[in-house]
This record gives structure tokens, C-alpha cells and sequence, in this order.
């Protein structure tokens, strides 16, 4: 009986991650990887409690996540929004900043606690930035690239010694996506949103 509930209480905490990863429109693989649950069980639970629920807004993602580490530095704004998002993956223990601000990954694989601490961390960037410019998906990529590919790290800037996040094929100019928001009239111009993301930050 014991043994039954278990089981039970598992497999209640897999479907649970799996519909609050669908909310996000995370892809069939994603949540896979964290759930542990089949492809076809995952289509059922989106058929079941969104495409015949009338909640026709969520989309179901397939195939590969997105790549491209450009995503997160080609605007200061998604730079900056990328800088937010691994601040909240540190806080959720998803990765380690050591000393050196060199980022590690700190969980074995994607388990059902990872994919809650990683649903977490995106729902607060979702309340910190009033315009969101990356998805669940960059999201998970971007943990992915800054932990275990060395793709991207953690730069600092010369003028106000915040870490932020850098291409690391990129050549650094060595100033945070705030300060350049901050000392240039035409990226104020450009999106008042940014700045009132900042403000978002900072509070
Ligand atoms: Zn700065």
C-alpha cells in the first residue's frame, strides 16, 4: 500500500511539473527530460487539460530548442534580461558562481525538482520584465549554454562592477547592458520598456 502511494504521490508531482512546463509552452523534450514522462503521455495532458479545455492560447512546442547565443546579447535589453535569468538560476541553486564568477552546473540532470526551480526562476524574470523577450525554451537554453557549454560567462563591467552576461566569442567592450542603456540616449529612445525594466530590476 505504501509503496502504491508513492508511486501515486511520484507520479502526481511529474504531472504536475508537466502541465505548469506546457503553461510555459516548454517543448515535448524539455519536459520529457524533466519529467521523466513519455512523449505520449505529455500530448495527452496537453489534449486533455488545454487543446479540449478551450485554453487554445497554449501552444504545444516540438522538436529541438532553440540554439543561438546571439539571442542573448545582440540588444542590451536582451542582455540584461539574460543577466536576470541567471542571477534567478543561481538563487535556485540551477548553477554555481564561484569566486572567479565562473558559472558551474550544479544539478547531476534535469530531475522533477530541477524542472520546478527552473519554472520558478522563469515565472519571477516573467515578473521582472514588463516585456519579456525570451521564452521558457531560451530560457532552458540559456542554462544550458552558460553552464555546461562555455558558450557564454559572466563579464564585468568597468564602470559599474555588475556581472553580466557576455558571448564568449563576442569581443567585450567591457560595459553592462545597464550602462549602456543608461548613457545612451538613442537605447532610451529606442524602448522607454527598457528602462523601466531596469527600474524593475533594481527594486
Ligand atoms: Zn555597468
Amino acid at each position: 500500500m505504501r509503496l502504491t502511494d508513492d508511486r501515486y504521490s511520484a507520479e502526481r508531482c511529474q504531472f504536475e511539473l508537466a502541465l505548469r512546463m506546457i503553461r510555459h509552452e516548454a517543448r515535448t523534450r524539455t519536459i520529457r527530460e524533466c519529467t521523466g514522462l513519455s512523449d505520449d503521455r505529455i500530448r495527452k495532458l496537453y489534449t486533455t487539460y488545454f487543446q479540449n479545455s478551450g485554453n487554445s492560447g497554449i501552444k504545444r512546442r516540438r522538436g529541438k530548442s532553440p540554439r543561438q547565443v546571439i539571442r542573448y546579447v545582440k540588444t542590451p535589453q536582451n542582455q540584461m534580461q539574460a543577466t536576470t535569468l541567471v542571477a534567478l538560476f543561481a538563487a535556485g541553486l540551477l548553477l554555481r558562481i564561484d569566486g572567479d564568477d565562473r558559472v558551474h552546473a550544479s544539478w547531476p540532470r534535469p530531475d522533477v525538482e530541477f524542472g520546478h526551480r527552473l519554472c520558478r526562476a522563469y515565472e519571477n524574470y516573467l515578473l521582472l520584465h514588463r516585456h519579456p523577450q525570451l521564452s521558457f525554451e531560451w530560457a532552458w537554453n540559456l542554462l544550458h549554454c552558460i553552464a555546461w557549454n562555455d558558450e557564454l560567462y559572466l563579464a564585468t563591467c568597468k564602470q559599474c562592477d555588475a556581472r553580466y552576461v557576455q558571448d564568449a566569442y563576442a569581443i567585450d567592450n567591457g560595459v553592462c547592458p545597464a550602462c549602456i542603456i543608461v548613457g545612451n540616449p538613442a537605447e532610451k529612445g529606442y524602448n522607454s520598456a527598457v528602462l523601466n525594466d531596469n527600474n524593475n530590476l533594481g527594486s
